[in-house]
């Protein structure tokens, strides 16, 4: 009886003290040899040095990308082959899951029930991507004459993807995949405050038969390597989620090279329940909708309307729930809320909820920095829910980014609409209703990318994700995302047997 001997492939620990830039397929220091620390954002504690891209370092990584594209095999690869790739990706992360969750962890501070979610929807994005892109295709146009017109599905190029520090991995897969899929090769430009686990993907990628050149990933500050990739002219697209200032700045600076450009940016969203809800559904539902990720999203349900007829019980129910929420040790099953990304997201929160006590608000539960034990050193808000505000302070038009919602009355269906589209963003919403007229009759009025019906969930790989208004444009996580990191290209070509002259000379 013979037995097989298994090789053992010894895979470097995902937890290190050292991460590098991965350019052209290598591990490399920058190249004057700077560093930045990334710290643990529930203890305040260091977890470990970054290599900090320099513009030369970003000059060399669109190099590899434009190479690996203009010239490399990864765009000819038949579409089975590339989806098989990334279809290995997703396999990878799945071995590696606990360490990906424990890393995302450490570098954002987030409760472990979070970071395990978005960790198993980024391998689910990869899958999506690697089923989506075989039934992605061109057309055959209808045209007069004997001519035949066919379109193809052409990768864009070299895309610049530049992600921020509320979701490092899923962000980064929401990016990386559909490019990857199409063919395109990516520089991907980190948050500095979360950069750990996008190193780590881009590893991932190359083990899993990405060719070289055609992932890399330089973290490294955004106003020195984001500007640097949203001007260079070989750089043939920009796909930017983080916030609207900063979403307005890439969009001006990337329109003298006219790249392509897509934007996820901040958001305000509305939650509205109404008269005839499931109570207790939707207070449970906004609870999650607002203190999920310690109301760190960009479609955080932060504004909250309600029924003037129901408005005491949901308040008195909703704030004794928000008072249960349990702020502790990440790691723990236990624990809702985790850390605030550091201190000066902190002081932002805090900032805010000052100037709504200012303004004459009411600060029905939290309303400041919160003390964890055994956490003492690290950055925490308690869950804050404001009441008696209106649509003239800051705390109601702003996006805070923390976990703090403000709370107000309506009458009619007609006012909830007005009030939920009295703001310059458009991202998420969320309906509560038991009348499934009403609900649709609203979703269709409400002016944002995603409307939440009776439901705490804002996406699933499938669904598009992105905004109306000032929360951006394109739509990323589902089907239509392949078109934007696509060009169409129509190929005409006559069939007559008689051959043409236009001019007729
Ligand atoms: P941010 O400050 O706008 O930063 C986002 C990314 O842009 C980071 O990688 C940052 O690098 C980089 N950057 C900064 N300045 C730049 C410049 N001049 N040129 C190019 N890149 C530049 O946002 P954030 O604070 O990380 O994230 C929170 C924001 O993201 C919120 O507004 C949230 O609503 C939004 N968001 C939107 C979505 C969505 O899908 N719509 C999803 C998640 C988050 P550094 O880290 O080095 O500064």
């Amino acid at each position: 009886m013979s037995t097989v001997q298994e090789t053992k492939v010894e895979k470097p620990e995902m937890k290190r003290k050292f991460y590098h830039l991965i350019i052209n397929g290598e591990k490399l220091e920058s190249s004057n040899g700077t560093t930045f620390k990334t710290y643990n954002p529930a203890t305040g504690e260091v977890i470990a040095e970054v290599a900090k891209a320099s513009k030369e370092d970003t000059e060399k990584a669109i190099q590899a990308a434009r190479q690996a594209f203009d010239y490399g095999k990864w765009k000819k690869y038949p579409v089975n082959k590339r989806s098989r790739t990334i279809n290995k990706i997703a396999a990878i992360m799945r071995a590696r899951f606990n360490e990906l969750v424990e890393l995302e962890i450490l570098d954002t501070g987030k409760s472990l029930h979070a970071a395990q979610g978005q960790v198993m929807q980024a391998i689910e994005d990869f899958e999506f991507y690697a089923s989506a892109i075989v039934g992605h295709r061109g057309a055959v146009n209808s045209v007069p004459g004997q001519f035949q017109n066919y379109t193809e599905k052409e990768p864009v190029g070299v895309c610049a993807q530049i992600i921020p520090w509320n979701y490092p991995l899923m962000m980064a897969a929401w990016k990386i995949a559909p490019a990857l899929a199409v063919g395109c090769s990516v520089i991907v430009k980190p948050a500095s405050l979360t950069p750990l686990t996008a190193i780590i993907l881009g590893e991932i990628c190359l083990e899993a038969g990405v060719p070289e050149g055609v992932v890399n990933v330089i973290p490294g500050s955004g106003s020195e390597v984001g500007n640097y990739l949203v001007e260079h002219k070989q750089v043939d697209k920009v796909a930017f989620t983080g916030s609207t200032p900063i979403g307005k700045n890439i969009m001006e600076r990337a329109s003298q090279t006219l790249k392509r450009v897509t934007l996820e940016l901040g958001g305000k969203s509305p939650n509205i329940v109404f008269e005839d809800a499931d109570l207790d559904a939707a207070v449970d539902g906004s609870l999650f909708g607002i203190f999920y990720n310690t109301g760190q999203s960009c479609e955080a349900r932060s504004r909250l309307y309600v029924h003037e007829n129901i408005y005491d019980e949901f308040v008195r129910k909703f704030v004794e729930k928000t008072k249960k929420l349990t702020l502790g040790d990440p790691f723990d099953k236990g624990t809702h809320i985790g850390a605030v990304i550091d201190q000066n997201q902190l002081d932002v929160i805090d900032g805010y909820v000052k100037s709504a006590v200012q303004d004459g608000a009411d600060i029905l539960t939290g309303g400041k920095v919160a003390q964890v034990k055994g956490f003492e050193n690290g950055f925490w808000y308690e869950p804050t829910v404001i009441a008696n505000v209106n649509h003239q302070m800051k705390v109601v038009n702003e996006e805070i980014f923390g976990p703090v919602v403000v709370i107000m009355k309506f009458t009619d269906e007609k006012e909830a609409i007005k009030l939920a589209n009295d703001t310059e963003f458009g991202l998420g919403s969320a309906l509560w209703t038991k009348d499934g007229a009403r609900a649709t009759r609203v979703a269709n009025q409400i002016q944002a990318g995603i409307v939440m019906v009776n439901c705490p969930f804002s996406a699933f790989p499938g669904t598009p994700f992105g905004g109306y208004k000032q929360s951006g444009f394109g739509r990323e996580l589902c089907i239509e995302t392949l078109d934007l990191y696509t060009e169409t290209k129509s190929i005409i070509s006559y069939y007559g047997s008689r051959p043409l002259n236009p001019f007729g000379l």
